[in-house]
């Protein structure tokens, strides 16, 4: 099977078509004016766009589902090329403004969430991706392509900033060669210009690799899915905590370079009667003390067999008080198209359970 050309960073193409401003004309054609064929790259010499299309292919993947959500949610089924299909989901965070006179103020807030891998090795018990098992990596270009895709077929504008958010399907730092790609890629001034620090990367909590990706200092932010605040129930709801315990994650997280105006998110999944009560809440508080760290909690959303409950409001506000009293920043992530399957995976179950 042919690449796709997206996996190349502009840097390797230079390598491999010269003179190197080729490469920077391939990009404004992929990323500002999405073609999906190479003939359409007027600029470039006929005997390029061949060679290019004897190479490569551009898009690894394509659409086959999607559902709308109430409040604007989109959530999307991608199917790759070998058949294997990957979620992304696109959140307007913000709807666009108008004056009295009509006229645009504010332009609608995007944030995409892509999916790193097809599955998951790491099984947490409370997630539907983990339940599918793992499959296999994605490349950096059918990362790069998911907010690709979204772009154009919402026809956002190419010059529309929006942000990334690696919490679909898969872990990221356990395809960490691929994922600093896709950063790279996506940061790239002749390409979709998402600068790292309007990106986000979210783990379960390896914390050898936050150490490496830390490392690689590429300015990305980072979340920590940390999700219990003793280690006997971490290793219940993520099993790897057994290896990467709940001090290792906090020590990597303290050595992480994080821009000083930032902060470390950490999200708390909450799940009836395991983690909702006010002891957490206060261990959750010791734990994070000395870090800059803001706290997304997330209710918990169940499916078909899963094995735990969604907590009360009540539960849910009265932690949040309690970390707010305590010195934390916390919020209460909103369950942005909560009717449409809206936790990672969901929706890909879904289709497979219609397809069988
Ligand atoms: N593997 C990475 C990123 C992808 S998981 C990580 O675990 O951080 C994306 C997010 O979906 C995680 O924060 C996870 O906690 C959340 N999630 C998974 N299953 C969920 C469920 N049933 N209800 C609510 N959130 C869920
Ligand atoms: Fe993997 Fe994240 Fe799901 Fe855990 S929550 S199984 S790490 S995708």
């Amino acid at each position: 099977m042919k690449p796709t050309i997206l996996d190349c960073t502009k840097e390797e193409l230079s390598h491999v078509i010269a003179p190197p401003f080729r490469a920077k004309q391939i990009f404004k054609w992929l990323y500002a004016q999405y073609v999906d064929d190479f003939d359409a790259m007027k600029n470039l010499p006929q005997v390029m766009r061949h060679a290019l299309s004897e190479a490569y292919v551009i898009m690894p993947l394509h659409i086959l589902n999607k559902e709308i959500s109430r409040d604007g949610t989109i959530k999307y089924l991608f199917a790759l090329r070998d058949g294997k299909t990957v979620e992304s989901v696109l959140l307007r965070m913000k709807e666009a403004q108008y004056g009295s006179d009509g006229a645009l103020l504010h332009h609608a807030k995007y944030t995409v969430c892509v999916s790193t891998q097809v599955g998951c090795k790491v099984g947490c018990s409370f997630c539907l991706t983990a339940k599918g098992g793992f499959t296999r990596d994605l490349s950096a270009g059918e990362i790069v392509a998911q907010v690709l895709a979204l772009k154009k077929d919402n026809n956002i504008a190419a010059q529309r900033r929006l942000n990334i958010v690696y919490m679909g399907m898969g872990e990221p730092l356990d395809n960490l060669h691929n994922l600093a790609k896709a950063i790279a890629i996506f940061s790239d001034e002749d390409g979709l210009a998402i600068a790292a620090k309007r990106q986000t990367v979210s783990t379960s909590g390896l914390s050898s690799r936050i150490d490496q990706l830390g490392a690689m200092n590429l300015g990305v932010h980072i979340a920590i899915s940390l999700h219990a605040v003793d280690d006997t129930l971490r290793s219940e709801l993520i099993p790897m905590n057994k290896a990467h315990n709940i001090a290792s994650i906090i020590e990597a997280v303290k050595r992480f370079p994080i821009d000083a105006r930032k902060r470390v998110m950490f999200e708390y999944l909450m799940i009836k009667g395991k983690n909702d009560d006010r002891r957490s809440a206060k261990k959750l508080v010791t734990l994070l003390h000395g870090i800059k760290a803001k706290v997304n909690l997330i209710y918990f959303n169940p499916y078909e067999g899963s094995l735990y409950e969604r907590p009360s409001k009540a539960d849910m506000e009265a932690f949040q008080e309690y970390l707010i009293a305590h010195g934390l920043l916390c919020t209460i992530r909103d369950s942005k198209g909560i009717d449409i399957s809206a936790a990672c995976g969901q929706l890909k179950e879904k289709v497979n359970q219609e397809i069988a």
